[in-house]
């Protein structure tokens, strides 16, 4: 290899390292210009000393040449089919970094590549003439396979443009280039060169050499065509297959869309509308051709336009999407002008080139106009509650007055002329006298039930164990008169209304007692730590409940007897239930005819207050 020739290769592949190195940058193509310009002045110059037949003195400008050279013909100079192959090389280098002309550039590049394959088939076949133009001008081994190397790189430097495009491609046309490309240089050379071999070796004559040749180049040729169209079927069909999916999955969304009762909107991240389903239209009124392309702010009234800009915007600048996932109640605006409140969803949808959001928008106004009648029912509710609360209060508290003459002058009546009265009239008196205090009864025990939640007192530290031992103790004339059994588990301190507290235990102890049947009553009475609380229960061996009535019991006035067979007022259960409900818990009972009750109320366990 001559000296100057070593040089504008050396110059031209680090030309070509640059640019496929650095990228396709700017300064990677100044680089790249900068080292293939010093090789075009070279082999420029080469060429006009061999065209003008002249001797410039350039080519021992570098290295002095060895002793004994000088004066022989033309010793140092490269050959013109180097120059010529540099020079199309370096063009191509120079013009690289202009797009419109990468096609050019890169023909430029086979030139060097055709040249390049030229000498090293005369070097391989041995033809001379093939890597010697003159006699005493050749290109060196080396040097024809340095610019086949050379061109390929920077054919290989830019693999998105001009010819490169499909070869680098990953289709099929890729696919098959890359494979056949390398074959068809390779393989015709190879097999040309063994038939080359066996001719000069005299094993056959030249026709026999050319029918081996041209034969062998079909049945490889034929094989590798037959591979790679197998492989080429299988993409094919793979692609069509993905193909099938796809207009499948399309149709699928498509009948999704189309159907579904929710508007579902798409848009891209600045916010402009992509699709508008069926149920879209119907909600806001636009037909999809006046709604698609333009902005999604179209469908949303102030404050939520700003407020959708702004989280835009922090997608656009952060990544960060405050709105997806979150089931959010904001308003709608129709193409009328008309607002409605609605729910609204939104996704995130990745797509080959990005993301895309898509909305769900359910329309709420039916929802709304219930919950707001029925916020609106539970306030009438709760006033009336508290108006009939307030009456029954006023009501028995101020009958009592009356009641209590009526109950003391009937008895005092009934005191001065019951032995002289006769039986008739007797009977008559007695009526009144029961019927009062039977009032009287139900005028307190009406009053007890109206003051649970107007009157009640604070939440004190309750020993439950002692509030128990002293209803017992109030109850103790019926306990004895009824040969009652009663057993107390240890019970908590809790904190409580201990007025009301007391009134609870002494109305379920006194209906334990009062309803039982043939047997002397056995009651239990315990309590279990639960989560939140404590669950009391009290246990009885009485009549039962028959299960239809499990609820109606704890209703004020609901009575399952006679006066005549258990006596009472029905407002007892009805106490209970208020007293338990004012301390945040629940009462219910477990029970069957003839097998007892148990009564259970929960007393959740609170702070204590300071
Ligand atoms: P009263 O005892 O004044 O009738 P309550 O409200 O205390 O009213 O009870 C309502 C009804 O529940 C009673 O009439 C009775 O039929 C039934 N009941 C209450 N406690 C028991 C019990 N321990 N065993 C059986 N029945 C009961």
């Amino acid at each position: 290899m001559k000296p100057n020739t070593a040089v504008s290769i050396m110059l031209e592949s680090a030309a070509v390292f640059s640019i496929a190195t650095f990228g396709e940058s700017k300064s990677a193509y100044k680089w790249a210009k900068f080292l293939a310009a010093p090789a075009m002045v070279i082999v420029i110059l080469t060429l006009v000393e061999h065209v003008l037949n002249v001797d410039m003195g350039i080519d021992w400008a570098i290295f002095s040449p060895p002793a004994g050279a000088k004066g022989a013909p033309l010793p140092g100079r490269m050959s013109p089919i180097t120059a010529a192959g540099l020079a199309a090389a370096g063009s191509s280098l120079l013009l690289s970094d202009i797009r419109r002309l990468a096609l050019f550039s890169q023909i430029l590049a086979l030139i060097t590549l055709a040249l390049g394959l030229l000498a090293s088939t005369g070097y391989l076949y041995q033809v001379p003439s093939l890597y010697r133009m003159r006699a005493d001008v050749g290109v060196a081994i080396h040097t024809a396979i340095s610019m086949f190397v050379l061109a390929i790189a920077i054919l290989f430097s830019r693999p998105t443009m001009g010819l490169m495009i499909g070869f680098s491609s990953n289709t099929a046309t890729g696919v098959m280039a890359r494979r056949m490309l390398p074959a068809a240089i390779v393989i015709p050379l190879l097999i040309g060169w063994l038939q080359l071999m066996g001719q000069r070796e005299g094993y056959y004559g030249a026709e026999f050499g050319v029918s081996l040749l041209v034969l062998t180049n079909i049945a490889i040729f034929a094989m590798l065509i037959g591979w790679n169209t197998s492989i080429l079927h299988r993409l094919d069909q793979r692609s069509s297959e993905t193909a099938n999916a796809l207009r499948a999955s399309e149709s699928y969304k498509a009948a999704i869309l189309d159907t579904a009762v929710d508007a579902i909107i798409t848009i891209d991240t600045k916010g402009t509308i992509e699709s508008f389903n069926p149920a879209a239209q119907k909600m806001f009124g636009y037909a999809p051709t006046e709604v698609i392309g333009r902005n999604v702010r179209i469908l949303m009234p102030q404050p939520y336009r700003d407020e959708h800009d702004r989280y835009i915007a922090q997608y656009l600048e952060t990544g960060i999407e405050k709105i997806i996932g979150i089931g959010r109640e904001v308003i709608g605006l129709r193409k009328d002008g008309s607002q409605f409140p609605m729910d609204l969803a939104v996704s995130e949808v990745s797509l080959g080139h990005g993301v895309a959001f898509a909305g769900i928008v359910r329309d709420i106004t039916e929802r709304k106009r219930s919950e707001e009648s029925l916020v609106r029912q539970a306030e009438e509710l709760t006033r009336s509650n508290i108006e009939l609360e307030r009456f029954a209060y006023v009501a028995s508290h101020d009958l009592q007055e009356p009641v209590r003459t009526v109950m003391s002058f009937s008895q005092l009546l009934e005191k001065r002329l019951g032995n002289t009265l006769e039986p008739q009239s007797k009977e008559f008196l007695d009526f009144i006298t029961d019927g009062v205090i039977r009032m009287h009864h139900l005028i307190n025990d009406l009053l007890a039930y109206s003051r649970v939640n107007s009157q009640g007192a604070a939440f004190i530290s309750t020993n439950c164990t002692e509030l128990v031992s002293k209803i017992l103790k109030n109850l103790q004339a019926s306990i004895e008169s009824q040969h009652a059994q009663i057993e107390v588990e240890p019970l908590p301190t809790i904190l409580a209304d201990s007025t009301q507290l007391g009134q609870l235990f002494q109305n379920l102890l006194a209906n334990a007692l009062k309803f039982h049947g043939p047997q002397p009553p056995e009651i239990r009475i315990g309590v279990k730590e639960i989560a939140d609380g404590w669950l009391f229960h009290i246990k009885d061996n009485g009549i039962g409940i028959a299960k239809e009535y499990h609820d109606r019991i704890f209703v004020i006035f609901q009575r399952l007897h006679t006066i005549e067979e258990y006596g009472g007022t029905g407002i007892g259960l009805a106490i209970c239930k208020k007293i338990v409900e004012r301390h945040g818990g629940r009462i219910w009972v477990d029970s069957s005819v003839g097998s007892g009750s148990t009564f259970y109320f929960s007393i959740p366990r609170r702070e204590r207050q300071k």
